[in-house]
């Protein structure tokens, strides 16, 4: 009967490795998965751009690192079919709100699972007071459920781990995390990540104006995800806003037009360009074509229009 059943199982596996087109097979074979969690830009919320602020799940042996807590990461993780009890790992690239406003929150949805784990955070100068500062906001409750519900101290779950420069992160048996810094003013520290994994490298842009030196940090890398701003539609939003000038000398000097995006996608070489972060997200009126043809210009590779809960 053993027999039988190895033989059976052995023939079903032949068989489905013969019929299985060769990109579900190295679907298969890779273990490293990209998942946008919110491709939008800045810190307003829009009811119907469909997307949500700033944050990128990378997977790794089915091992969640996530990049920027933007609000609605938590809801999103879950869309994405990550329970909450299994964050592990989170990297912060700089301390705008479009990046950390949901950090705390989200650990603390992770806390409120039924079992949840110990959770390494990353991220330069701040992300300890931010940290300690959001167990204060939620003092109150933390302590009740520790002595009401016997629940584990939430602020012994977490390991915060500030840089104030760029070098290795962390490294585990499957990846090796680099932090690279980027110019993004009036912020100082805004970096962008490279995850090395053993089967594909992914560079995460963070928030930056056109930095060229970025590229030589994402040289060779499978995939880049970059933030991007379509200028011809920048003069609509900034109208949106009042007509606010100074909004207008912000973006320009510390965000990414797509053509300068496409410069630094050639030079680097990278495979597939994801454009995320998009300024401005919530309108519907630009269309993929759009979005793409500047930096299309210059990259020949693989241009994704980054869409929420798209995985790369
Ligand atoms: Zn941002
Ligand atoms: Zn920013």
């Amino acid at each position: 009967m053993q027999t039988r059943r190895n033989f059976l199982a052995l023939t079903a596996s032949a068989s489905l490795s013969l019929t299985l087109p060769r990109f579900a097979f190295n679907q298969a074979k890779s273990r490293t998965r990209v998942i946008l969690l919110g491709t939008k830009g800045g810190p307003t919320l829009s009811s119907n751009s469909g997307r949500n602020n700033s944050a990128t799940l990378i997977l790794i042996n089915d091992v969640p690192y996530l990049i920027d807590c933007g609000y609605g990461v938590s809801r999103q993780l879950i869309s994405a079919g990550v329970a909450l009890n299994r964050l592990r790992y989170i990297f912060i690239t700089h301390h705008h709100s479009d990046h950390n406003l949901e950090y705390g929150p989200l650990l603390y949805n992770a806390w409120v699972t039924s079992n949840p784990i110990k959770i390494d955070a990353y991220g330069p100068t701040g992300l300890q007071k931010l940290t300690r500062d959001f167990f204060e906001y939620e003092k109150f409750d933390i302590e009740t459920r520790i002595v009401d519900e016997g629940a584990t101290d939430l602020r012994k779950l977490v390991a915060v781990h500030e840089f104030d420069r760029p070098g290795v992160v962390m490294q585990n048996d499957d990846v090796k995390v680099t932090s690279f810094r980027v110019r993004h003013p009036p912020i100082t520290q805004s970096f962008a990540y490279r995850f090395d994994a053993k089967d594909v490298s992914v560079v995460i842009s963070g928030d930056t104006a056109d930095f060229p030196p970025l590229a030589d940090f994402a040289k060779g890398a499978d995939v880049l995800i970059h933030e991007a701003m379509y200028l011809p539609a920048i003069e609509k939003l900034i109208k949106q806003e009042g007509g606010k000038q100074r909004l207008r000398q912000h973006l320009m000097a510390a965000h990414t037009a797509t053509e300068d995006v496409g410069r630094i996608a050639a030079q680097a070489g990278v495979k597939t360009l994801g454009l995320s972060h998009l300024v401005p997200g919530d309108d519907r009126s630009i269309t993929d074509e759009q979005w793409s043809e500047g930096a299309r210009k210059y990259f020949k590779g693989r241009i994704i229009v980054g869409k929420d809960l798209m995985e790369i």
